[in-house]
C-alpha cells in the first residue's frame, strides 16, 4: 500500500474527551475523504464496536484503536495502539486499571481549583463527560470556558491545568513496557503518539524510542495535528533512525475546539513504511 492514502488513525469520541459520537466522526471522516480510519479514545475501547460498524456503513477501512496514557521519566507519554483484538482480556484489564485513578484525580483537581475561587469544578466537568470512567482535563477545560473563566480551552490548560498551575494534579499512568505489551500481545501495533509534544531532552527522547522499540513498539506518528511541518521532517528522520513505521492522524476532538480537521493533514512523506502496510491484515 502506498504512502499516498488518506488515513486518519488518531481521533476522540464522547467515549473519551471528544464531543462527537463514533457515528458522527465516521460520517465526518468519510465526508473529508478519509479512506482508512481509527477511533483512538484515551485509555478506553468501549467505542470500538460502534466505530467499526459506522466505518463499514460509510465504506471506509477500519483499524481498532486506543491511546494509552503512560508515565515515562516523569512525563505523560501517549502510546497509540492500532489493529489489536478488542476482545483481548489483558488489554481490557490494563486499560481499566489505567482509567482507574481518574475520578480521584479529578476530585483533587477540583479541590485545587476551589482554592483559587473556582467552585464545584468536579460537578461542572462531570456534566461534559460521556463516559463516567473517563473524566479528563479536557472536560474541566470545557466547564471553565462555558462558565466564562477563560475564553478557550487552550487558555484553561495554560492557566489552570498544566504543571505548577492550581488545577494540576500529578498522576502515575501505565508503564511503557506494559502498554506496549498489552497492544502487541493483542495482535496490534504500538505507536508513539505526537512525539514533538513531550518536553524531553534529546537524551531522554532517545531513551524513549530505544526502550519503546526494545519492548516491541513498531511505529511513530510523523504527520499529526500536534506537529508543525518542520516536525513532520524531524520525526520522519526518527522513524528511519529507529526503524519504525510511520503513522498519520489528526487527533481531532471537536468541531469547536480542534484546529486540525479529520482527514485534512498532508500525506506521509515518501521513503517511510506506513503503519497501514504492516497492518494490512488487521484492516476490517
Ligand atoms: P488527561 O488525559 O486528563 O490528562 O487530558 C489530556 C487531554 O487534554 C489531551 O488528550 C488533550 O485532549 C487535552 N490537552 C492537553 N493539553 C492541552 C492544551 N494545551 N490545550 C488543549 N487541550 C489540551
Ligand atoms: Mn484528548
Ligand atoms: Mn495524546
Ligand atoms: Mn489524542
Amino acid at each position: 500500500m502506498t504512502h499516498i492514502l488518506n488515513a486518519d488513525l488518531h481521533c476522540h469520541s464522547v467515549v473519551s474527551d471528544g464531543t462527537l459520537t463514533p457515528e458522527a466522526l465516521a460520517e465526518r471522516a468519510k465526508a473529508n475523504g478519509v479512506e482508512l480510519w481509527s477511533l483512538t479514545d484515551h485509555d478506553e475501547i468501549g467505542g470500538q464496536q460502534r466505530a467499526m460498524a459506522a466505518a463499514r456503513a460509510q465504506g471506509m477501512g477500519y483499524l481498532t484503536g486506543a491511546e494509552i496514557s503512560v508515565t515515562f521519566l516523569n512525563q505523560t507519554v501517549h502510546i497509540v495502539g492500532l489493529g489489536f483484538d478488542a476482545d483481548n482480556e489483558d488489554l481490557r484489564q490494563g486499560l481499566q486499571r489505567t482509567r482507574g485513578g481518574r475520578k480521584e484525580r479529578a476530585m483533587e483537581m477540583s479541590d485545587g481549583l476551589a482554592k483559587v475561587g473556582i467552585k464545584n469544578a468536579y460537578e461542572g466537568a462531570l456534566t461534559y463527560v460521556g463516559n463516567p470512567e473517563l473524566i479528563s482535563r479536557t472536560h474541566f477545560a470545557r466547564f471553565l470556558v462555558e462558565t466564562g473563566v477563560c475564553k478557550e480551552t487552550s487558555e484553561v490548560f495554560r492557566k489552570y491545568l498544566t504543571e505548577g498551575k492550581p488545577g494540576y494534579v500529578p498522576h502515575r499512568w501505565a508503564n511503557l513496557k506494559d502498554a506496549v505489551r498489552w497492544i502487541t500481545d493483542a495482535g496490534g501495533m504500538a505507536v508513539v503518539a505526537h512525539p514533538a509534544r513531550y518536553k524531553f531532552t534529546p537524551n531522554e527522547e532517545f531513551a524513549l524510542f530505544t526502550e519503546f522499540k526494545g519492548h516491541g513498539g513498531q511505529g511513530v506518528e510523523v504527520v499529526t495535528g500536534s506537529h508543525t511541518a518542520a516536525e513532520f521532517v524531524t520525526y520522519a528522520g526518527t522513524a528511519k533512525e529507529f526503524g519504525l513505521a510511520a503513522s498519520r492522524g489528526s487527533d481531532f476532538h471537536s468541531p469547536d475546539e480542534s484546529h486540525t480537521e479529520l482527514g485534512s493533514l498532508p500525506y506521509l512523506p515518501g521513503g517511510l513504511t506506513p503503519v497501514w502496510e504492516l497492518l494490512r491484515d488487521r484492516i476490517q
